[in-house]
């Protein structure tokens, strides 16, 4: 069984050429389904939902909703708004605000000090709506401060630069889009963003030591007092390390090197540029990338993150939520990103469905997996060639974990049901790589 992580989008259904509901004549017939307006608000925090949103326990007189806060169990701090030159990219009508929302995903990349390493499936690009398909492991990666000999510096390497050495380079690397934007954009990062500091205070301290054993240990949690909502300051998040086998902290920390690390690769038989990847419970996971959503360094989601009115602990899947609803006074870039909103929202479902994976991964004797690990396969096979040291070790997903193949098996068993109620199908998609798996697995 394949842990590998497939996701895929119900737009891509509807955007398939195979798809081809949508290109049937409208026939008048049909009702018209509509929501009405969305200005109901919860009770508890007051975000705006559609009627319909309500949970079914509540009276129409009286709805409430779970999907924003819980019923009041969740309670994150409002979104500050940004600063006064972004803000006006978000809200003018001007060709720079235009061109700024237009290319947003570009304009992120060119200030993030993380890089985005994901595979994007570009198989379901039409000419539609905008589709942000991803296939496979999506990641937040992290290089060393200081680049690669002969090589031009990139993300957080770029805050280490003065300010016209990090425009040029980003003018370079960056050529289809604004100078203006981007030198607007570069000043914001540079006068507002908490990270910017700690980098550069990194890189200070590193570059005094200069020693390859040194790094610099951004810490997990951002200060452990009831003030949990403010900006991490760079004493609480940054830590100097002396040499690793000193003091381990968290696996989760982001840890900075001064200097390009490289790992040997057995089968080329040369160098490669070391990578770190971003713990997604780390609070800077979203921060360091979203830098136009979190443009002053907002702290974003950790494990052992508490609700501050209940101290019960909030799940990723609760802090994604409350921070994608609407409230009267918030300003939320998050809301207005367009396609980097898409992308956000891509990227959270990807951490959140890591967060389960790992989770199944660790509780596997309460799945009633004993009987079936791979161990006992091999070892039932009597084959003397087997290498028990070669065998990995095999996790059985849920039915609830949606998309394995307990659950597509579940859904082929649901669609066949279906077709045999109706009979006469207009249409049957089918996905081979998803019915494979379902087969394979059935
Ligand atoms: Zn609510």
């Amino acid at each position: 069984m394949t842990t590998k992580l497939n996701y895929y989008f119900f737009l891509n259904t509807v955007c398939s050429p195979l798809f081809c509901a949508a290109r049937r004549p409208v026939d008048d017939m049909l009702p018209v389904n509509d929501l009405g307006a969305m200005n109901i608000q919860c009770p508890f925090c007051h975000a705006f939902h559609w009627i319909e949103e309500q949970v079914s326990s509540s009276s129409m007189h009286n709805p409430e909703f779970e999907s924003c806060c819980q019923r009041g169990k969740v309670k994150l701090p409002t979104l500050r708004v940004p600063p006064v030159e972004l803000y006006n990219l978000f809200v003018d009508d001007s060709p720079q605000a235009r061109d700024f929302r237009k290319n947003i995903v570009h304009y992120n990349a060119a200030m993030a000090f993380t890089s985005l390493g994901v595979n994007i499936d570009r198989s379901f690009l039409t000419p539609g709506p905008p589709v942000f398909c991803i296939h496979g492991e999506l990641k937040h990666l992290s290089g060393s401060l200081l680049p690669e000999r002969n090589v031009n510096p990139s993300y957080a390497q770029l805050y280490i630069y003065d300010s016209h050495a990090a425009y040029e380079f980003r003018v370079s690397r960056n050529g289809n889009l604004s100078l203006q934007t981007l030198l607007l954009l570069q000043q914001v990062m540079r006068d507002y963003n908490l990270y910017t500091d700690i980098y550069q205070h990194a890189y200070e301290i590193l570059r005094i030591y200069n020693a390859p054993d040194y790094t610099i240990r951004l810490c997990v949690v951002p200060g452990h007092d009831p003030r949990w909502y403010n900006l991490p300051s760079a004493d609480e998040v940054g830590v100097i390390l002396p040499g690793e086998n000193q003091f381990q902290g968290d696996y989760r920390d982001i840890i900075l090197h001064l200097r390009p690390q490289y790992y040997p690769n057995s089968r080329d038989g040369r160098n490669h540029l070391q990578l770190q990847r971003i713990n997604e419970g780390h609070s800077a996971y979203c921060p360091l990338h979203y830098v136009l959503l979190f443009p002053f360094g907002e702290s974003g989601w950790y494990q052992g993150l508490k609700s501050p009115s209940t101290s019960k602990s909030i799940t990723l899947l609760q802090h994604t939520a409350y921070r994608i609803h609407p409230w009267a006074w918030e300003f939320s870039s998050i809301l207005r990103g367009r396609r980097l909103f898409q992308a956000y929202l891509v990227d959270m479902f990807a951490s959140i469905d890591q967060e389960w994976l790992r989770f199944i991964r660790t509780q596997q004797l309460r799945l009633w997996v004993t009987m079936l690990n791979g161990l006992e396969d091999a070892i039932s096979m009597s084959d003397d060639h087997v290498d028990l040291n070669q065998l990995g070790e095999r996790v059985i997903l849920p039915s609830s974990y949606i998309g394995g193949p307990c659950d597509m098996h579940q859904r082929y068993l649901d669609a066949m049901a279906i077709a045999r109620y109706f009979k006469k199908i207009d249409i049957f998609f089918d996905d081979d790589r998803e019915s494979q798996l379902a087969r394979n697995h059935m």
